[in-house]
């Protein structure tokens, strides 16, 4: 601390002296933090319009998203946000403390069966650091990292919910890391009559389209219930375009009206699309209206900002916690090393520090807590324990590319052992790779920790990932991504590294 302002600071008195802090606290930007669930970087329409589309190697989906236009034209777009783990509770594990999922304590998807994963207590988020320095932290919507419990408010010792214990948990005031206006719920999956729990624990049922409901009370926070006096954290969770996506039930029928004539071929264009996953692709319509619908909610929730003159010093983060296969390679929605799983949307805009561009920083989910508290000028408050990157130097227009990270770590988890009641003690981590700019490159193991399956895409030759690679016929290459993701995977402290798994094929230090 510098001195000489340390002993002007004394001569001024107290009452200056709290002044001063307050007008330095307020100078500090807010953030809104809006991320739904499962949405993929390409369901937006901004990457078919120029400007844009010239900086991706990939049609956008035929989604309406004209907010998230505008949004992009005022913002940070960037085209390669990847989630490292993409996985509901382990992409919130990180966001909120920067660490990956081994550190956070989230490393698999939050249940009632898996004790080994949740939000550790003692782990510093960055609702603990903002509030820590005079920040009115805000969270809504889905939380879904903590070890759901029979902790129940309304009748202590049972589930919150009797019909599926195992996913929804109530998180009682302890374990909200800073947050100090609440209204949220852990994870269920019914969209139109979602439930949330509000700061003082009180459980409401609600009869409405959940992002609607979920803009409504971020504009109410915004307007009545923040305090006035500090900078603003609030983060808006929403649940859809997450599944269900079926029936009318799930989205609203106006923007379910703008899909519901399209033939599946012209609304699922990626040539990686599986026509066996015929069951899957019904779903577009509804998935591509959820979208829609989310674009509409963020809007409204953009325009209460603007009505309340907060746009110049709120830095605005669009993103979600992972995509969405929709049809296109597997099943499964999430959870693998695809572009549809791994890429997805990230657009920040801060009016007063940061110029509007299109950027191909490779940013991974651990680097937006360590970022985020950069731009509010916390930089010297970054805990020790972050693993990720404060990567503001390189969301400016002229950065220097050639120290920005080359690639971000891929990590997959499964159960491990059990216990005698089936309770999952602790977790296999079944797969590692490494995204480049160019490459995507995925080992799995088996249990024996040998390899099962190398995945190995150019992205650049093939954007659509149709064609793994010979990893024998590209032996130099394979080499060159191994010892990248060894860099990784130490910095990250991960199991592979301490237990150096396939040491024969990866050169760790
Ligand atoms: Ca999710």
């Amino acid at each position: 601390m510098n001195i000489n302002k340390h002993f002007s600071t004394i001569a001024l008195g107290l009452t200056s002296v709290c002044a001063i802090a307050n007008a330095q606290e307020s100078k500090r930007p807010n953030i809104i933090y809006v991320f739904p669930d499962q949405m993929r970087n390409h369901a937006m329409q901004v990457w078919n319009e120029e400007g844009f589309r010239e900086h991706v190697n990939f049609k956008a989906d035929p989604v309406r998203t004209p907010v998230l236009s505008r949004f992009a034209r005022e913002s940070v777009v960037l085209t390669s946000a990847h989630s490292n783990c993409p996985l509901s509770s382990p992409h919130r594990g990180m966001m909120l403390t920067g660490m990956f999922p081994d550190g956070s304590g989230v490393s698999l998807n939050c249940h009632s069966g898996r004790p080994v994963s949740s939000l550790r207590i003692d782990a510093v988020t960055i609702s603990d650091v903002l509030s820590q320095n005079g920040y009115d932290c805000a969270y809504i919507g889905k939380l879904h990292v903590d070890y759901p419990t029979k902790n129940n408010p309304q009748r202590p010792g049972t589930y919150v919910d009797d019909n599926n214990p195992v996913w929804d948990a109530y998180t009682p005031p302890e374990k909200r890391h800073g947050f100090r206006y609440w209204y949220s719920y852990g994870t269920f999956d019914v969209h139109k009559e979602p439930h949330y729990w509000d700061t003082d624990g009180n459980r409401h049922e609600i009869k409405e389209w959940s992002p609607k409901h979920e803009a409504d009370k971020a504009i109410e926070y915004l307007t009545k219930e923040r305090d006035p006096e500090k900078p603003f954290y609030l983060v808006v969770s929403m649940n859809p375009p997450h599944s269900p996506y079926q029936s009318i039930n799930d989205v609203m029928e106006e923007d379910y009206n703008l899909y519901k004539d399209i033939p599946l071929n012209e609304l699922l264009i990626r040539p990686n699309v599986r026509a066996e996953l015929a069951r899957k692709q019904k779903s577009a319509p509804y998935y591509f209206a959820s979208v829609t619908g989310v674009d509409r909610e963020f809007g409204r929730i953009l325009d209460a900002v603007k009505k309340l003159g907060l746009e110049e010093n709120t830095i605005v983060v669009f993103t979600s916690d992972h995509g969405e296969t929709m049809a296109s390679q597997v099943i499964d929605p999430k959870n693998s090393p695809y572009t549809e799983s791994m890429n997805v949307p990230f657009m920040i805009r801060y009016p007063a520090k940061l110029r509007p561009h299109v950027n191909d920083l490779l940013l991974g989910t651990p680097d937006i807590m360590p970022t985020l508290l950069s731009l509010t000028g916390l930089k010297e408050k970054i805990p020790t324990s972050v693993q990720g990157n404060d990567l503001t130097s390189f969301l400016k227009e002229k950065s220097c590319k050639r120290k920005a990270p080359k690639g971000v770590l891929y990590i997959q988890n499964i159960d491990g052992e059990k216990d005698a009641e089936g309770k999952v003690q602790s977790y296999f981590p079944v797969a590692r790779g490494i995204k480049t700019h160019r490459y995507t490159m995925a080992i799995t193991i088996d249990q024996q920790k040998q390899v099962k399956e190398v995945l190995l895409f150019d992205d650049k030759k093939d954007p659509y990932q149709l064609q793994s690679l010979d990893v024998e016929k590209y032996p130099k290459l394979f080499k060159k991504l191994t010892k990248q993701m060894s860099g990784l995977l130490q910095k990250a402290d991960d199991p592979w590294y301490r237990e150096k798994i396939l040491s024969d094929l990866i050169q760790y230090k």
